[in-house]
């Protein structure tokens, strides 16, 4: 499907440093590989709600990371999928009386306009999951075909065949480079039951050889959409499969980030990973990174709570995307963090005084910038260390006696859209 639009990167002055960046697999800090080209696959929406912060946060944290890249020299192919039909989306439709397919085409285009408006760079291969089911297929084949995954008999109202993946028949901890299962997240069993159940799993479905095995085709319910899965019968794929389908269609294996927030850690990339490994014998990607979750006033932000901080609805409030840039920003992408209403006054303050600083910029005072920026960004996307050096330099330029240089403000109003995506 097509992906949205953004502001071209304006070019900057010399090289920026790889960023070194906090892997979750590795559990360690990583110097990120030179390459002729990255390759960022970021974990898309399921589109039944509006974007809210934490999306927001998540793909401006990977947005930075890509212009890291850009700015480094090296070009990214990246990619993102839409979760076009799953449970949550069918589930949403149902209750509201729409279709399934208009609810996720009005809410992706919104998440469009969103990111478009966020000025996120887009990837070169936006994938809706409804558009690989006839990839999915085979690779599900193959993986009964190999022992590796297995069908599901009938029992309580369920029919017969849903096809499940078989986490032990699929690890490998002794292989060099291996997926087992644990190998992404590194939780304990019991964390990693709790949240499977929470998170789409069925750890109590009779018939199942793990209690952990994720569904991989759920074969076709009366009233469910479902697509030919040839021996495999009618149905629609599981959740995981999808991203490891579209990443091996469009990346390389292993490819260099697997992005998403940190509730995607168990079980999606944890199974995607087992996924592609069982697939292709080979690792899913060479670093997982993960987002914080954005709470309000203190509390977990949810569709059932009711309060969820929306972009399109700021926006709508005359809210400068720039601010809410900003606002993100200001936090570590790693860390949880709460939107409040200081925090959306520390931001409006912020590009306000940025923008006022611009008309006053001294003389010699963008390259110095430039350069503690990039080192701030270098050290595992630091944006509040970025914003911290732009405050100083914004403060010096606003008191100090010097010339106003058009050609400093010029590189700072450059630098800050190259490496924030923020537009002065
Ligand atoms: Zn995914």
């Amino acid at each position: 499907m097509k992906a949205w639009s953004a502001r071209p990167v304006p070019d900057l002055p010399g090289e920026a440093p790889l960023p070194a960046v906090q892997d979750t697999r590795l559990r360690r800090r990583a110097e990120l590989p030179r390459q002729e080209r990255a390759s960022l696959y970021v974990c898309g929406i399921t589109p039944y709600d509006a974007t809210h912060m934490g999306h927001a946060a998540t793909y401006v944290a990977f947005d930075v990371l890509h212009r890291a890249w850009l700015d480094a020299g090296t070009p990214v192919d990246y990619v993102q999928n839409v979760t076009d039909v799953d449970d949550p989306l069918l589930e949403r439709a149902e209750a509201t009386g729409v279709d399934w397919r208009e609810l996720a085409a009005e809410q992706t285009e919104l998440f469009r306009t969103d990111m478009s408006a966020l000025n996120v760079l887009p990837p070169q291969h936006y994938v809706g999951a409804t558009e690989v089911v006839d990839r999915i297929v085979p690779a599900v084949e193959d993986l009964i075909a190999r022992g590796l995954a297995y069908r599901v008999p009938g029992t309580g109202g369920e029919p017969d065949g849903d096809v499940y993946f078989d986490v032990e028949a699929a690890g490998a901890p002794a292989a060099e480079d291996g997926w087992a299962l644990g190998d992404v997240s590194h939780l304990a069993p019991e964390r990693m039951l709790a949240l499977f159940a929470e998170r789409g799993g069925d750890p109590d479905r009779p018939g199942k050889r793990h209690r952990l095995d994720p569904m991989l085709w759920r074969v076709h319910r009366p009233g469910e959409p479902a697509w030919d899965g040839a021996s495999l019968g009618a149905g629609r794929p599981g959740w995981h499969i999808e991203c490891s389908l579209i990443a091996l269609q469009h990346l390389p294996a292993p490819f260099t980030v697997q992005g998403g927030g940190s509730d995607l850690v168990f079980p999606h990339h944890e199974m995607g990973a087992g996924h592609s490994w069982a697939l292709t014998g080979r690792p899913m990607a060479e670093h997982f990174l993960h987002t914080g979750m954005v709470g309000l006033d203190g509390e977990k932000m949810s569709k059932s709570r009711g309060n969820l901080v929306l972009v399109s609805r700021l926006r709508a409030q005359g809210v400068d995307p720039a601010v809410i840039r900003t606002a993100i920003l200001a936090h570590r992408y790693s860390e949880d963090w709460f939107w409040t209403d200081l925090v959306l006054a520390g931001a409006v303050a912020r590009v306000d005084t940025w923008r006022r600083a611009l008309g006053a910029a001294p003389e010699g005072s963008a390259a110095p910038l430039l350069e503690a920026v990039r080192t701030a960004l270098a050290d595992d996307l630091d944006t509040p260390a970025a914003l911290a050096a732009l405050d100083d330099w914004a403060a010096r330029a606003l008191t100090g006696p010097a010339q106003p240089s058009a050609a400093d403000a010029g590189l700072v109003r450059d630098l800050v859209e190259a490496r924030l995506g923020v537009v002065l």
